[in-house]
């Protein structure tokens, strides 16, 4: 059933320090709504319960892309559009490049922002894998000040995250330093386009002396929320690209990997296709060497 549009009620500061100065007088009881991309979906489907939301839409000091000697800084309200025409993005992170132009249809991604897709915390979440391979960031902001967490520790269960009840995302760090790793992201779901991942893996590797000597995987749509796959990397790391080390750390995703059953694939074809993907990931690296 529809949600009715007058069980809500918005507001906009248009500051970032208005939207941190309502949500610490009330800590919980506003819900930032930036793109809107997930929350009309979900009202539209009557399934928001949020009361009360604030706009993040429009707020400079949240929407900006900033290339550091050491790292680029994507503001949490910048949107994939945004991280698709920005050349630095394409130049120096090409996996959340391809992963801003999965992101539904242009129209959608006009909309769609960094922060909202990882606050949403979907499983399936397309900027997700790349950015843990990249071992980015997330800066938090409140009245009460910046903190910075390691992305692979933002997510604690499915949607949830460690984010205080007045707390933003305000920004994604992402460090420089991969240029020279072998750099993989494949998403397979049901079509090229507007389909979301029913598994999609993204990785970072070096080769030395014909040896892995550095190695970093991680998945979407392999556990309830996305996830690096330490496991599987222990595993690989200073072994040779062989087809022993290929297939033993096949069974080590396969272990390692919970997926779930849903609408659109079950939990062993997710298995399947992951190990696949990392097969071949491996094959590349393989015949490429390192560094590429
Ligand atoms: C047609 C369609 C196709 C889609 N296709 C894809 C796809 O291919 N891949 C994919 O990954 N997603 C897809 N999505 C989902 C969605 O577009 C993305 O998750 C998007 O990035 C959400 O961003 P938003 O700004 O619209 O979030 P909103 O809907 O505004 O917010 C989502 C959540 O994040 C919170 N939030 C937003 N910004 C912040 C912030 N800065 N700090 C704290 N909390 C915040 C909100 O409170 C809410 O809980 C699709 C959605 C639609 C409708």
């Amino acid at each position: 059933m529809r949600g009715n549009p007058e069980a809500h009620r918005m507001i906009a500061p248009g500051t970032l320090a208005g939207v941190l100065e309502l949500m610490a007088a009330e800590p919980g009881e506003w819900t930032p709504i930036a793109g809107g991309t997930e929350l009309m979906v979900a009202h539209a489907a009557g399934r928001l319960t949020a009361q009360k939301l604030v706009s993040l839409w429009g707020i400079p000091d949240l929407r900006f892309i900033e290339t550091r000697p050491e790292s680029i800084i994507v503001g949490g309200g910048a949107t994939f559009r945004d991280l698709r025409a920005h050349a630095d993005i394409s130049t120096h992170l090409p996996l959340l490049a391809k992963a801003a132009s999965w992101i539904g249809s242009i129209a959608n991604q006009s909309r769609a922002t960094l922060g909202g897709n990882l606050v949403n915390g979907s499983p399936a979440a397309d900027s997700s894998p790349a950015l843990l391979v990249y071992d980015a960031e997330i800066e938090l902001v409140s009245v009460r000040g910046n903190r910075r967490i390691p992305y692979a520790t933002f997510h604690t269960g499915y949607k949830r995250n460690m984010m205080a009840a007045d707390e933003l995302l305000y920004a994604v760090h992402i460090p420089l330093r991969f240029g020279q790793h072998r750099q993989y992201l494949r998403k397979v779901g049901t079509r090229h386009a507007m389909a979301v991942a029913k598994v999609a893996l993204a990785a970072t590797a070096l080769v030395d002396g014909g040896l892995i000597s550095e190695v970093r995987l991680a998945a979407a749509s392999l556990a309830a929320f996305p996830t690096r796959l330490f496991q599987t990397e222990n595993a690989l790391r200073g072994k040779p690209i062989a087809p022993e080390t290929i297939q033993s750390a096949r069974q080590v995703l396969l272990a390692e990997a919970k997926p779930i059953d849903d609408i659109r694939s079950t939990a062993k074809y997710r298995k399947g296709v992951a190990a696949n993907l990392l097969e071949e990931f491996l094959l590349e690296l393989r015949l490429e060497g390192s560094p590429k």
